[in-house]
C-alpha cells in the first residue's frame, strides 16, 4: 500500500505543463528533461508496483538530517527498509570506470556512489528511529529501451528485467501493522520545505493553447458540438465537464491569473454555456458579464513551519 505519492512542486509543475507549447530558455529546458525523465520513470515504477499487496510504500521521501538527502522509493517489507533509486535512460550505454556513458557521451556519473551515499543516511535515520530493520538500497534502471555494455554487475544496480523479481518478492506477504506504524513514522519526518526553482513564466498568449492528454501527452483533439466526450487518438476519453475543470487547472497554472470563459474556449473548443456551468458550480467568480473571472474555491493554505520543527536532530534523542 502507497501511504505517499509524488506531488510535483509548483516549478515542475508548470514547467511539463509548458513543455512543447512554446520555446523554453536553456535553463528551464535543462530542468525540464531532467524532471521529465525522473517523473516519467518514477511514475512507470510506481505503476509496476502499486497493486503488490505486501509493504508499506513511500513514493519520494526527503529526509533533512545533517543536510538534505532525497529517496525515490522507500519500502518497509518483512523487517527491511528498502530504498529504490529509479533511473530512467534509453539507448545503449558502456560502462566505464563506474560511470555510465552513453552513445553520444552523456554521463551517468557514478551511480553506486550516490546510493552508498544515499543509504548510508538512511541507515543513520533508521537507528535513531531504534528500528532493528535492515536496510537495503537499490538503483533500477527501467525502461525497455535502456542496454548497457561492459557491466559485470553489481547486485545493488537493478534493471526493468529485475521488476518482475521485486513485484512478487512484494507479493510473498501482506502488510503488517508495525509496518504501517513505521511508515507513519518515516512521514512524520518527511521535508516537504524543499527549495524550487524559481517560475519564469512566459507570456500567456504566446503559449500553445490546448489540453494535454493525461495518458499520452499529446495536445487533445478540440471537439465538435454534438459529442459529450473528447476521445484521444490513444483511446483515453474524458467527458466535457471534466475537460472544463482540467482546462480551469491547466489554464491557471500557465497564465498564472484568474481564468476567463474565453480561456476555456480557447483551450478545449468547448461551448460557452456549458463552461460557464461548470466554472460556476466548481469555481468562485468575482466581476460581472464581459470582466467575469474564476479563481480556486479555497485558498491554498500554507501552513507555518519553522525549519528547526524538520531537524530530525531537534526531536530524536542521540543517545
Ligand atoms: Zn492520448
Amino acid at each position: 500500500m502507497f501511504i505517499k505519492t509524488r506531488v510535483l512542486n509548483p516549478y515542475e509543475k508548470y514547467i511539463l505543463e509548458v513543455n512543447g507549447r512554446i520555446k523554453m530558455d536553456t535553463l528551464d529546458q535543462t530542468h525540464c528533461f531532467t524532471i521529465d525523465k525522473g517523473y516519467t520513470g518514477e511514475k512507470y515504477f510506481y505503476e509496476k508496483i502499486k497493486e503488490c499487496s505486501g509493504g508499506i510504500k513511500i513514493w519520494d521521501f526527503r529526509l533533512k538530517m545533517n543536510g538534505e538527502a532525497q529517496y525515490d522509493f522507500i519500502i518497509i517489507h518483512d523487517q527491511h527498509i528498502i530504498h529504490f533509486d529509479i533511473k530512467y535512460y534509453e539507448g545503449n550505454y558502456h560502462f566505464h570506470q563506474s560511470n555510465f556513458i552513453s552513445e553520444n557521451n552523456y554521463v551517468i556519473t557514478d551511480p553506486i556512489n550516490q546510493l552508498v551515499k544515499a543509504d548510508m543516511k538512511l541507515n543513520q535515520f533508521v537507528q535513531k528511529l531504534g528500528l532493528s530493520y535492515k536496510v537495503l538500497s537499490y538503483v533500477v534502471f527501467v525502461g525497455q529501451q535502456f542496454s548497457v555494455s561492459g557491466f559485470n554487475g553489481d547486485n545493488r544496480i537493478l534493471f526493468d528485467k529485475d521488476i518482475d523479481r521485486i513485484v512478487a518478492s512484494l507479493n510473498k506477504n501482506e502488510t503488517s501493522d508495525e509496518e504501517t506504524r513505521i511508515g507513519q513514522l518515516f512521514l512524520q519526518y518527511h521535508y516537504d520545505k524543499g527549495i524550487y526553482q524559481r517560475i519564469h513564466y512566459y507570456p500567456f498568449e504566446e503559449i500553445q493553447e490546448g489540453i494535454k492528454c493525461p495518458s499520452c501527452n499529446q495536445l487533445l483533439p478540440k471537439l465538435s458540438h454534438r459529442k459529450t466526450h473528447v476521445t484521444c487518438s490513444c483511446g483515453y476519453k474524458i467527458t466535457k465537464k471534466d475537460l472544463v475543470k482540467n482546462a480551469f487547472e491547466v489554464i491557471q497554472l500557465l497564465k498564472n491569473a484568474a481564468v476567463t470563459v474565453d480561456d476555456v474556449v480557447r483551450y478545449t473548443g468547448i461551448g460557452k454555456t456549458l463552461i460557464r456551468e461548470v466554472l460556476s458550480e466548481n469555481f468562485e467568480k468575482t466581476g460581472m458579464n464581459k470582466n467575469r473571472k474564476y479563481h480556486p474555491k479555497e485558498k491554498l493554505f500554507i501552513k507555518e513551519v519553522s525549519e528547526n520543527e524538520y531537524e530530525v536532530d531537534m526531536v530524536i534523542n542521540d543517545s
